[in-house]
């Protein structure tokens, strides 16, 4: 058995290297296809955490890892470690919002969150707080100075130009929740630049149907307490603005500038009343381990992840109600299940962890189980290493590596790319958070430096294909197996993962922070606190 899988996963490794032009068929494509096409399958019901679809996902995947030989890494001896959480779901039609008595519209004028909400919101006072950032550390703070008790704050997301990106997206996803609670404000509306918005307003308001999940136990939620939050149709977003002596144009040239922001009172009151119910789920992650091969060096982890869940079932567009979900993130699992196969044959020193996570749809919630109460050492995991919707939509020349400014993992995965012919590029649109946005994020802040590696197109075709995918296809039913892909492509990228992984794994030394990285703080003995922050 273990023979005959080292002898496959040679020859597998071997055809990978013989690069067959794209769209030729080759067996480490089809294998990779074929995980998606299963996980991607109507009867997994677009494996929406803490659904049977999803757990069925999970079987399968737990499955692929036994077939492998990987050892289980879950919990009692299992591949599956079990995830609580407290899920909200909020009927929009029957929530009321009026700004200064005069009713809004839930859904043509905005849409309220899937956060724990505050049901009852009367007549609080609304302040635009600019990009509602808060980077004292970096010289920035947009709630400095504010008097924003009991108040509504209005914020566009983005922030100036000479903060980082990987910054300004740590600031979203880490530090807005405790600033707000902090200064006593009750609830937040965001705007975005409709050019940088990745989903259409009507495409958002079919989404917002769906239920909001927080980790059941509070230590490890950002929010504790509930709060007023929506989103505001950009189109409509003058209806807060009126009176104040600005407009959202301005503010959106002035944000497209990458300037500061005026910060000014929006001298009106909101009242809400939010109609949502609460339930307790379950969910399991999915984990397996391939031991390391120096008995020095094997008690340290390499993990790698990518999320199994997606949206489950929905509202239909064309007649289709199943979120598929086959590149956001099946085609991630796909990988992670054949990177394994591949590893198993180079036998990295180091041991490697795969974890196939549940509920990223949710904000990343089961790597945030994970990351802070690991079924291995949590102070021996030396790195994650994460893949969410790659999107092999053409022959794979360029990449992105996001993280790969911060820690010694950039130098890492740019040796790797060159001995396989890719080159990495910058983060061309550091506004759209993505290095928040996946599961890696969860690592970074448990002070574990990261990589989310992903396809970036170049030329104006590529562009256009991935714009196009985003568009129609990005949570949408239409991201399914029907869709034009590269799969050779992503058999390349597969290999070059596996290259990544050996090379942190068979390392010496263990990943750094560059000393000059934002996210250095989270490293441990770095001073700030970690988990429950
Ligand atoms: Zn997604």
């Amino acid at each position: 058995m273990v023979k005959s899988a080292l002898a496959a996963a040679l020859f597998l490794a071997t055809a990978a290297h013989a690069a067959p032009p794209s769209g030729a068929p080759s067996v480490a494509a089809d294998r990779w296809w074929s995980h998606v096409t299963e996980l991607a399958d109507d009867k997994y019901e677009g494996r929406l955490t803490g659904t049977p679809g999803y757990q069925r996902a999970a079987d399968y995947t737990a499955a692929q890892f036994k077939a492998l030989g990987l050892k289980p890494a879950g919990e009692g001896g299992t591949y599956f470690q079990t995830v609580r959480f407290e899920e909200q779901v909020v009927d929009q039609g029957a929530s009321k919002v009026s700004v200064n008595g005069k009713p809004l519209a839930v859904g043509p004028d905005l849409l309220i969150g899937r956060q724990p909400q505050l049901k009852d919101v009367r007549d609080a006072p609304m302040v635009f707080i600019g990009y509602g950032l808060h980077l004292p550390d970096a010289g920035y703070d947009d709630f400095a100075g504010q008097d924003l008790r009991g108040k509504i704050v209005v914020y566009v997301n983005g922030g100036p130009s000479n903060l980082s990106g990987a910054l300004k997206s740590h600031a979203r996803a880490a530090e807005f929740w405790p600033a707000m609670e902090r200064a006593g404000a009750v609830g937040a509306i965001a705007l975005s630049n409709p050019k940088s918005s990745d989903i259409p307003w009507e495409r958002q308001r079919l989404l917002a149907g769906q239920s909001g999940m927080v980790l059941a136990d509070p230590a490890l939620r950002d929010a504790k307490q509930r709060h007023f939050v929506a989103t505001f149709n950009p189109a409509e977003a003058d209806k807060l603005f009126a009176d104040t002596g600005h407009s959202f144009a301005e503010l959106i040239a002035l944000q497209e500038k990458g300037v500061a922001l005026p910060r000014f009172d929006i001298g009106k009151t909101l009242s809400a009343d939010v109609a949502y119910s609460t339930r307790e789920v379950s969910a399991p992650n999915v984990a397996a381990m391939l031991p390391g091969s120096d008995p020095k060096l094997a008690s340290e982890y390499v993990v790698l992840t990518a999320h199994l869940d997606h949206l489950g079932v929905g509202a239909p567009i064309n007649g289709d109600r199943v979120y598929n979900g086959a590149m956001d993130n099946a085609s991630g699992v796909a990988s992670l299940i054949e990177t394994a196969r591949v590893l198993k044959a180079k036998r990295p020193k180091r041991s490697v962890v795969f974890v196939a996570v549940c509920a990223e749809e949710r904000g990343l919630l089961g790597s945030r189980y994970y990351a802070n109460r690991p079924t291995v050492a949590s102070a021996a995991i030396v790195a994650d290493v994460n893949m969410d919707m790659f999107l092999p939509l053409f022959p794979l020349k360029t990449m992105v590596a996001y993280g790969a400014d911060e820690s010694s993992l950039g130098p890492v995965a740019r040796a790797a790319a060159a001995a396989h012919g890719l080159t990495l590029v910058p983060d061309p649109a550091p506004d759209r958070n993505i290095f928040t946005r996946s599961d890696q994020y969860s690592f970074v802040r448990t002070g574990v430096p990261s990589l989310m590696l992903k396809f970036e197109g170049v030329t104006p075709e590529q562009k256009g294909l991935e714009a196009a995918f985003l568009k129609s296809r990005y949570h949408a039913p239409s991201d399914d197996t029907a869709q034009p892909l590269d799969k050779a492509a992503a058999a390349t990228f597969n290999t070059y993962l596996a290259d990544v992984i050996t090379r942190v794994a068979d390392a010496p030394t263990r990943p750094q922070w560059n000393s000059d990285s934002f996210f250095k703080r989270f490293a441990r003995g770095g001073g700030a606190a970690i988990a429950g922050r």
